[in-house]
């Protein structure tokens, strides 16, 4: 199998072949949901999403680290890579329809509202 992807960030995986049910896998959709004030900016969420929906914010948390943010909301699989992968507890996706999904935005869950 091959690819010619360049670098990490552009890689794209190519089928060798096309898969015999292609046609009736559904992706799935999931919006992403940010605990902002968990955040310690580490940025593993943003390195690993496999669908470079995040990206770190300009914006502060109370603990003055930059939080990530979804860029690319409509991309998510939810995967639920970001949520094992953060060290904090500070991020987790939740399924979508692919109805819901259309122009769905990404909820920010506001400060203090994580217990
Ligand atoms: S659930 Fe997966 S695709 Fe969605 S933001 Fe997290 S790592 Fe990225
Ligand atoms: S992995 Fe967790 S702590 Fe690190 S930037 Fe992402 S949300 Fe913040």
């Amino acid at each position: 199998m091959g690819n010619d992807g360049g670098g990490y960030g552009g890689w794209q995986m190519k089928y060798w072949r096309k898969p015999l049910d292609l046609d009736r896998v559904k992706i799935p959709h999931g919006e992403v949901r940010i605990i902002v004030d968990r955040c310690k900016g580490c940025g593993f969420c943003v390195e690993y999403c496999p669908k470079d929906v995040l990206a770190l914010s300009d914006e502060f948390n109370r603990k003055g680290y930059h939080p990530p943010k979804a860029v690319r909301p409509g991309e998510c699989v939810n995967c639920g890579l970001c949520e094992m992968i953060c060290p904090d507890f500070a991020i987790f996706s939740v399924s979508l329809t692919s109805e819901d999904a259309a122009g769905a935005p990404v909820v920010v869950v506001s400060p203090g509202a994580t217990s």
